[in-house]
Order: structure tokens, then sequence, then C-alpha cells
């Protein structure tokens, strides 16, 4: 199954209103939880998606569907099944508080899939051990004990778990042991992963990590631990400076960058 990864620069998220949520340490997020956003897709298949254009426009308007918990994406992140591969969307990210599970927004990511599953998916089955994959590329490069907590027999929550809700909906909940945070069976071919670059501007305190999944680290903590993360896993860290106005940072998504 392939995985696609959208940044909120990718998806071309409002920028003006910000993203929500306070910075939160990689080390303190012990938990998964898996939600469903009941949002479909208006044709004979609602909870598979036809179009990345279609999944932008779905995540521009999450940012505001739901003015109760704040204008901006509630969840970590939200997964959206297309033929043939998942789409996995930068929502908080992974280094800041989300507004999805009452009581476990620190410790916790929350993943959303775009849909309402207690209707019927096709094929649901083959889309499970994607997220798992995803996520472990996550526990691997950003988040060191991510699935340290879980309930028995399962490496994620689902939101009814812990409140009174019917997300993520009874079918997806039925099947949440499929969502496994480990590394696929078969590796990808591609070796890209081994090595995680950092770049910064010259004159420039930002750090920026290029590529998948994270683009912009806030904390110098934060990063003393992705870099330890990495190294403990036998990942290949450079850090690189580059000239201020150097071409690499236009396609970088700056809108928390302090004094901007
Ligand atoms: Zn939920």
């Amino acid at each position: 199954m392939k995985i696609v990864y959208l940044s909120r620069k990718d998806w071309r998220a409002r920028t003006d209103i910000p993203r929500l949520g306070r910075s939160v340490a990689p080390h303190q997020r012990t938990e998964v939880f898996i939600h469903h956003t009941v949002v479909i897709d208006p044709d004979a298949t609602p909870n598979v998606w036809g179009t990345l254009e279609q999944v932008k426009a779905k995540m521009r308007q999450l940012q505001t569907i739901r003015p109760d918990l704040g204008l901006d994406v509630p969840y970590s992140y939200v997964i959206f099944f297309m033929i043939g591969q998942i789409v996995i969307c930068e929502g908080r990210g992974a280094m800041r508080t989300g507004a999805h599970t009452k009581y476990h927004n620190t410790v916790a990511i929350g993943m959303a899939v775009q849909g309402n599953f207690n209707l019927a998916t096709f094929g649901l089955l083959a889309y499970l051990p994607a997220i798992g994959e995803w996520l472990h590329r996550l526990k691997v490069t950003a988040l060191p004990n991510l699935g340290s907590k879980h309930p028995p027999g399962r490496d994620c929550y689902g939101h009814r778990d812990v409140s009174q809700t019917a997300s993520p909906g009874n079918n997806l909940y039925a099947n949440l042991s499929h969502v496994k945070i480990q590394a696929p069976v078969v590796p990808p071919p591609v070796k890209e992963d081994d090595m995680m670059v950092f770049i910064s501007e010259k004159g420039r305190p930002e750090v920026y990590l290029l590529g998948y999944p994270l683009e912009h680290i806030e904390n110098p903590t934060h990063l003393a631990i992705l870099i330890k993360t990495a190294k403990d896993a036998g990942v290949e860290v450079k850090r690189v400076i580059l000239p201020a106005g150097h071409d690499a940072f236009k396609k970088l998504d700056r809108t928390h960058r302090p004094n901007n």
C-alpha cells in the first residue's frame, strides 16, 4: 500500500488562521488514538476518496468545521483512504497538542480517518497495516515512546475507549488490532529514510527537517531528542547551514516562523 504524506503547506492550509496547540516534547507522546471525522465522500464509496485535490479541499474544510474545538484541524493527522494508497495529512502535527481526546491531548497523538466507519468500507483491512507502518516511521524518526501505552491486545486506542462516543465507528473500532505500530513486513525499496537532514538559514535560529514527516522544529531540546532518537535507530544525521535567502527555504512552510 502506497503512503502519501501531505504537509500543511502541501494541502495549502489557510494561513490567516494559525495552527493551534502548545508545543509538546517528543518523549511525552506515548499513546495513539484513532478517530473518524464522520465527513463522507457523497458517492458510492463514502469512505474512499477520489483525488488529491479533493483531499486538500477537505483538509481546509477541517480547519473551520468545528469552531467549538478551535479554528484549526483538531487532530494531529488526518488519514484519507484512496484506491491503493493512504494519504496522511498533517494537522496539528507530532509536536503540538491537539483537541481530539479529552485528557489525552498532550500524551496522545490523534489520528482521524476521514469518513464514517459505522458504514461498511470495501477493502478496509488492506488500509489498516499502512497506518501502522506510518506510525512506526513517526516513532523511529520523531516520537520514541509512541505506543508504549496501549490497551490490551492492541497498539492504538479508539476514541470510544475513553469517551461516550461512536468514534472511530463500529467497523473501524472492531478492526483496530490491525493497526500495528511496526515496520512493513516487506521493506520499501528506497533507502532515503536512512538519512535525516536538518537545515538552518545563516543568521536565523529556526531548524528545519527536510522532507518527511516534520518540517519545523521549534525547540532546541526537541531537536536534541530527535537527533538522538535517529542516531539510536541507526539513521545518519546531517546538519547544514545554508546562505540567507537560499532556494531551499522557499519550499518550506514558514507560517510559524518567529518575527515573520
Ligand atoms: Zn473521535
